[in-house]
């Protein structure tokens, strides 16, 4: 009874520390903030912009377009945290959004972190978030908080594999029995498919284009296999012989053979981890084969491109940018079930 009585004056948080964004799920009400992990600051005092209020997508739409005397920052990079102090007052600003009305509780919460992530790293995540307001604070690897949240039985003796494409970072792993059997990851992610646009406008078109403005073109004509109907898109740039902004209609396919490149050395990072992979539980992965989340499982037909470059079957999750976010609440919603998995003050920090 006490324990149903404190959820509902305590909201308990499942975040989603990501490099692109960072997601909050209140045990409850589902995933209540989705915004880019971007804050931006006034150069000279290092102060976040609007009173702290420059974080998340306000602050996103200032990359690339700052004057001299603001910067707009992601404090993560890479799938690990590269500026502290920034990483901890955007994490402050999410938590007091996510938690509103119930301002002044601590709620316990769940992080799923970057596998990367260094035990210093760790306990700066974990103070950080103590800091931002936070009651009793655990952290989980981001695979297994993906597994959990795409619903796949990594209890059983079974093997599950997950594979996140994120914004910095791919994470892959094969989990069974509750544990991460193998797990590998790569800096090869969303914005490197980006920045692969980019290069390859100012080759082919000799256009030079902004990585947000790569960014769109891959989520409009992006893709990883032939599309039943190719696509163009007109892009404006600026043209680098002649400093002038020119337009280009660029098709589907070549912007394909753009990512293909980067796309094999995340199937490299795939088939790696398969072959460290128990020979007992290879064979169960051509059968229950793997899941796709994060941003990058939306590129079109990546599920079919990496079931014939791996030999897996893969599948991409229902809402995959949200699956991490999802199963950091599965995680507190059955705390006592998952705990022994999850890094706590006591454990291992
Ligand atoms: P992170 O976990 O690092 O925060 P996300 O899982 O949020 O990353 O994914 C962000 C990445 O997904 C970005 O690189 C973004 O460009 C990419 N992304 C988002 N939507 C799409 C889409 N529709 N097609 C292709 N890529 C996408
Ligand atoms: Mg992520």
């Amino acid at each position: 009874m006490f324990h149903r009585f404190q959820q509902w004056v305590s909201p308990s948080l499942g975040i989603d520390l990501g490099t692109a964004n960072t997601l909050i799920a209140v045990l409850g009400s589902g995933v209540v903030v989705n915004e880019p992990s971007v804050v931006a600051l006034a150069k000279d005092s290092r102060r976040i912009l609007g009173k702290g209020t420059a974080v998340g997508k306000l602050a996103r739409q200032m990359l690339g377009r700052t004057p001299d005397t603001i910067s707009a920052v992601c404090p993560l990079s890479e799938g690990v945290i590269t500026d502290f102090k920034l990483c901890e007052a955007m994490l402050k600003y999410f938590v007091r959004k996510a938690v509103g009305k119930h301002r002044g509780f601590r709620p316990r919460t769940v992080i799923a972190v970057p596998g990367r992530i260094t035990p210093v790293e760790k306990r700066a995540v974990f103070h950080s978030a103590e800091r931002a307001g936070a009651g009793r604070v655990y952290l989980i690897e981001e695979p297994r908080a993906a597994a959990i949240g795409a619903g796949l039985p990594i209890s059983e003796p079974v093997a599950s594999m997950i594979c996140d494409i994120g914004g910095g970072t791919t994470e892959v792993a094969v989990l069974s029995l509750g544990d991460i059997v193998v797990s590998k990851s790569t800096r090869i992610a969303g914005e490197h498919l980006d920045q692969a646009i980019v290069d390859y406008l100012r080759r082919q078109y000799s256009l030079k284009i902004g990585i947000q403005t790569a960014e769109q073109i891959k989520m409009e004509i992006g893709s990883a296999w032939r599309l039943p109907q190719e696509k163009t898109l007109e892009v404006r740039g600026l043209d680098i012989v002649s400093g002038v902004p020119r337009k280009a209609v660029i098709t589907s396919e070549e912007i394909r053979q753009a990512l293909l490149r980067i796309l094999e050395e995340i199937a490299i990072c795939l088939r790696e981890t398969v072959e460290q992979c128990p020979a007992e539980l290879i064979s169960d992965l051509a059968e229950t084969g793997m899941v796709l989340t994060g941003g990058g499982a939306l590129i079109r037909g990546i599920d079919t491109y990496l079931t014939e470059q791996i030999g897996i079957p893969a599948r991409i999750d229902n809402d995959p940018m949200t699956t991490v976010a999802r199963g950091t609440a599965i995680c507190l919603e059955h705390l006592p079930n998952w705990k022994h998995v999850l890094m706590s003050d006591s454990g291992d920090l």
